[in-house]
């Protein structure tokens, strides 16, 4: 098998330290397999997309050091896919349209549980048998199966959820007719041969979903590394929603050496980008290693 890693960012803004220390290591991953490393544009979230930000994100990476193999594939271009892949699930009767507002989820909810969740809280099929009379479909959302998920993360660990009960029948084109995050991620990881992910560690959660899907679709899944996230002062997500500072790249190797040390390495004795990409994967294979690329620990 030959190693497949991406890099999937929403261009919804330029890179901070947080997505540019998910980059590094999924580039440094990559490169101490002698895999290739590819770039996805997760624009499908036409909201939240900014003007400009993909461009920008393509020159923070290349000042960065960090070079994509194949040409960048951009999620909007690819509607046609994820609408063949959603028709073959309804022809299987494994989506269903649902008319439930969010509003009625989170009361449907607390009613069934007495108590508030936290804020992810499972659906509860209230449209699993077909729509309320009267009611409009939204949203269409996947028949999750009972069962639970155990997946190994290169990081992490052993990992299991049983879906059905965590998160419920979940969205797969949302009601604003956008195809969900959890369906293209699963479709165009497939279609590119993706046998790796190292992605940041607030995904980890989405990952039990994306092999369900995975498997219902009949695809193999890749092994995952989620990677610790980069916090602020007051402990939260650095992301965009939070207005994290974009990356100084008037000094990309101090970006680079920083984002190193989030990942648990020190610095390397080294005195540009050239240098470091020399050395990093070599220091990074020797941590991650190849016992532990199938996520055996
Ligand atoms: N586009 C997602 C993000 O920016 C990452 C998707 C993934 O790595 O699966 O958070």
């Amino acid at each position: 098998m030959s190693y497949i890693g991406r890099f999937a960012p929403s261009p919804s803004g330029p890179l901070h330290l947080g997505s540019a220390v998910t980059a590094i290591a999924s580039y440094a991953d990559a490169r101490a397999q002698g895999g290739s490393w590819l770039v996805r544009m997760e624009d499908l979230d036409t909201p939240r997309v900014v003007h400009g930000a993909a461009e920008l994100i393509q020159q923070q990476l290349q000042l960065l050091g960090m070079h994509w193999d194949r040409e960048i594939l951009f999620q909007s271009g690819r509607l046609s896919v994820y609408q063949q892949v959603f028709d073959t699930l309804l022809s299987l009767n494994l989506v269903y349209p649902c008319s439930c507002t969010r509003r009625e989820i989170s009361d449907s909810v607390l009613r069934l549980q007495g108590q508030p969740g936290d804020n992810e809280r499972p659906y509860p099929g209230t449209c699993r048998q077909g729509l309320q009379k009267g009611r409009q479909a939204l949203s269409w959302r996947l028949r999750v199966p009972e069962g639970v998920v155990s997946f190994k993360d290169r990081w992490l660990g052993d990992q299991k959820q049983n879906v059905a009960q965590a998160v419920g029948d979940f969205v797969l084109r949302r009601a604003d007719g956008v195809w969900a995050y959890q369906l293209a991620v699963v479709v165009d990881d497939a279609a590119s041969a993706v046998t790796h992910i190292v992605r940041g560690e607030d995904l980890l959660s989405s990952t039990a979903r994306q092999q369900q899907l995975a498997q219902m679709l009949g695809y193999t899944s890749p092994v995952v590394m989620h990677v610790p996230l980069v916090l602020d002062a007051a402990g939260l997500k650095l992301s965009k929603q939070n207005a994290a500072a974009p990356l100084d790249l008037s000094h990309p190797l101090e970006v680079l050496q920083q984002s190193w040390q989030t990942l648990g390495f020190d610095r390397l004795p080294v005195s540009n980008v050239e240098n470091f990409w020399q050395l990093a994967p070599r220091v990074w294979g020797q941590r991650h290693s190849r016992a532990n690329l199938h996520g055996i620990k």
